[in-house]
């Protein structure tokens, strides 16, 4: 009997996952028919900026320039989102959708060993709003040590909030998450708000959050509208246009048509991590030996993309005896589940995932003072296991099998 309710649930489940994607994909398509039909765009349009990519960097810092008095165009090769995609515990479905440009790495000699072809699959935001759309939500700001690094005359600046983001404390959370910082505090380690401190230790997550719905850095476009602003969907940057060492305007494809706009005072581009430098050496800024392989004449022989880096990540599913303290199934279909999310903004869909996180140094630093930790722990109130397979082992491209030679 027991087995043929789970079985029942798991059916439920998968039609729900069905329906959602058939939804995501009927929305995208209206979205993109309307835009084609409704929102004509001029050839050799000039601007001040034009601004490549409208995720976490390309929104604010578009709404920025034009408080500055600037007129902008920032481009988006995605659509707009429908607002049900705010549900924070939509994150993890909205990967490997049209929404999201599904990178996958190259397969991996020595690495990745539980994922499928050894490939690790990497998310990307292709919407207006790019990752922030489809991130854990998570706020957090990173180590002292680190901004003074990355940026020694301005650290100070860059290490504060740009008010412009939206930033909220959890809405709910499991018994998870507290037993774990007790935990965490026998241990005796640092337990407060480390956001504040810059420094190292443990605490509830604070996620870009408005009101119990996803913060994505599109909403400013939304809020601060400007007639100074043009912002056309939809259209793929493929070329930065130089002349005389000068970037001067973009080529960008929309709807199969090729369109140019000048930029008078500057092009930057905010593509993310991958399209960025792809967008650079599209145009001929890169390292000669690769640019020649595709036909592309060099103008500047730079090492784009040489440097890119990620980070470590790994799962772990913690088994825990005789108590049920994660996310159930029963809390996210519990229709009181629905109506608190929608009514107050609070309860079980108002979580992203990250209930407590933390950074610390690992035992390999003798004088932790001098170097920023190089350990981060985020708890979790599910794990691969928990919903059977259907969401996060799918998202993560986690294999059945783990080949170890
Ligand atoms: C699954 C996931 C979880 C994450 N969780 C967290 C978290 O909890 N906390 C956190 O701080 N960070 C998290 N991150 C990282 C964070 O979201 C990203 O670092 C951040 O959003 C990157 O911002 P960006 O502006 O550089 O790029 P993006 O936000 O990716 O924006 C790039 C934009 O450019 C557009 N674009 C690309 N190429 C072109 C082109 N040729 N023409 C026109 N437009 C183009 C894209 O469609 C996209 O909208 C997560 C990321 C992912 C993928």
């Amino acid at each position: 009997m027991l087995g043929f309710i789970k079985l029942l649930l798991l059916v439920l489940i998968s039609t729900v996952i069905t329906l959602f994607f058939s939804y995501l994909h009927l929305v995208f398509i209206l979205d993109m028919y309307f835009q084609w039909f409704f929102n004509d765009v001029q050839d050799m349009q000039q601007y001040d900026y034009i601004i490549v990519g409208a995720g976490s960097a390309g929104s604010i810092l578009a709404t920025h320039l034009v408080e500055d008095k600037h007129s902008v165009l920032l481009l988006e090769a995605g659509g707009t989102a429908p607002s049900f995609l705010d549900i924070p515990l939509l994150g993890p479905l909205i990967q490997n959708t049209v929404y999201d440009w599904q990178y996958v790495t190259v397969s991996q000699e020595y690495a990745c060993k539980g994922l499928i072809n050894n490939q690790s699959r990497w998310p990307r935001g292709k919407i207006l709003g790019g990752s922030s759309h489809l991130n854990y939500m998570a706020y957090v700001l990173g180590h002292q040590l680190d901004y003074e690094k990355w940026f020694p005359d301005f650290a100070e600046s860059v290490a504060k909030n740009d008010e412009s983001i939206s930033i909220s404390e959890l809405r709910w959370n499991t018994d998870f998450a507290d037993i774990i910082l007790e935990a965490i505090k026998e241990l005796n380690h640092n337990v407060s708000n480390i956001n504040l401190q810059l420094d190292t230790g443990f605490m509830k997550a604070q996620l870009t959050m408005e009101n119990g719905r996803r913060w994505s850095s599109d909403k400013i476009l939304y809020k601060k509208p400007n007639p100074a602003l043009t912002v056309i969907t939809h259209a793929r940057a493929t070329k930065i246009l130089v002349n005389l060492d000068k970037a001067e305007g973009i080529e960008f494809v929309r709807f199969g048509s090729k369109y140019t706009a000048i930029g008078k005072k500057g092009i930057i581009s905010s593509a993310g991590v991958i399209e960025s430098p792809k967008l650079l050496m599209l145009s001929g800024i890169g390292p000669k030996k690769h640019l020649e392989k595709f036909g592309i004449s060099v103008i500047n022989d730079l090492p784009v993309g040489q440097t890119l880096m990620d980070h470590i990540l790994t799962g772990l599913d913690l088994i825990v005896v005789n108590a049920n303290l994660g996310l159930n199934l029963s809390d996210i279909f519990n229709p009181m589940s629905a109506l608190n999310y929608f009514f107050f903004g609070k309860g079980p869909w108002t979580s992203s995932g990250v209930e407590v996180l933390g950074i610390f140094h690992s035992p390999l630093h003798a004088n932790k003072s001098a170097v920023p930790p190089d350990l981060q722990l985020m708890v979790l109130p599910f794990g691969a296991s928990k919903d059977n397979g259907l969401i996060s082992k799918k998202a993560m491209g986690i294999s059945d099998e783990t080949k170890i030679q």
